[in-house]
C-alpha cells in the first residue's frame, strides 16, 4: 500500500507520516528533504537558487545520506527550497528516486506537495493535511525554538505564507489537493488525534 500525504508547510505531514510508517512497518520518505538537500547544496557552494542549470546538477547529485542533515531545516534553506522546487528540471531529476521508493514492496509512506497528484497518482491512500496559517506558524516557530534557533511567530508566519504562495502558484506540480484525497484539518488536532483520524480513514480504504 502507498500512503501519499500532501499539504502546506507545517500542517503536520511529517509527524503523521512517521507515525503511519511505524504503524504499518513501511519506510517513510520526506520528499521535502530531497528539495531541501538541493537548496542546501547550492547555498553551500555559493550558487544562486534561481540558477536552473546549477540546481538541476545539484538535484542529480543528491544522495540519501544528505537527507538526514539537521541543517536542511534552517529558514534560509526553507526559502531557497521553494525557489529550486519550482524549476521543472529539478522536479524531473527527483521524480525517479521518489517513484522507486514508493513502488518498492511492501509499501511506503511519502509526504510532500505533489505525491497524490504527480508522484503517486495511483496511491491507495491520499491524505491532504491543512491547518490555519497562524497555527502552522506557531508550530514551526516552536520547532525552531526547540532546536535553539530564535524565531518570532509573526516572521515565521510571513515566511510560511510566502512559501505557500510560491508552492501553490508554480506551474509545474503545484501544491494542490488530488480530487480523491481525504482532507484532514489539523488546526484543532494534536498529533494523537490526527493519527487516529488518519487510521480511521485508512481502514475504510484498505479494510
Ligand atoms: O515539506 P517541507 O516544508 O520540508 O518542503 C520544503 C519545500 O520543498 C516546500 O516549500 C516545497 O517548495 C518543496 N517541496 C515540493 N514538493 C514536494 C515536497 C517539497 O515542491 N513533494
Amino acid at each position: 500500500m502507498i500512503i501519499a500525504i500532501d499539504g502546506p508547510a507545517a500542517a503536520g505531514k511529517g509527524t503523521l507520516a512517521r507515525r503511519l510508517a511505524t504503524h504499518f512497518g513501511y519506510p517513510h520518505l520526506d520528499t521535502g528533504a530531497l528539495y531541501r538537500a538541493v537548496a542546501r547544496r547550492l547555498l553551500d557552494a555559493g550558487q544562486d537558487p534561481t540558477d536552473a542549470e546549477a540546481a538541476v546538477a545539484a538535484a542529480r547529485a543528491v544522495t540519501a545520506a544528505e537527507l538526514q542533515s539537521p541543517r536542511l531545516r534552517d529558514e534560509e534553506v526553507s526559502r531557497a527550497t521553494s525557489v529550486v522546487s519550482a524549476i521543472p528540471g529539478v522536479r524531473a531529476a527527483l521524480l525517479q528516486f521518489q517513484r522507486r521508493f514508493a513502488t518498492t514492496p511492501p509499501g511506503a509512506v511519502l509526504d510532500g506537495r505533489d505525491i497524490g497528484t504527480v508522484v503517486c497518482p495511483d496511491a491507495e491512500v491520499k491524505l491532504f493535511l491543512e491547518a490555519a496559517p497562524e497555527e502552522r506558524a506557531r508550530r514551526r516557530a516552536k520547532e525552531l525554538r526547540d532546536r535553539g534557533v530564535p524565531a518570532i511567530d509573526a516572521r515565521v508566519l510571513q515566511d510560511i505564507q510566502e512559501r505557500d504562495a510560491r508552492d501553490s502558484g508554480r506551474s509545474t506540480a503545484p501544491l494542490s489537493r488530488a480530487a480523491d484525497a481525504y482532507v484532514l484539518d489539523t488546526t484543532q488536532l494534536d498529533p494523537d488525534a490526527a493519527f487516529a483520524a488518519a487510521l480511521a480513514y485508512i481502514a475504510t480504504r484498505a479494510p
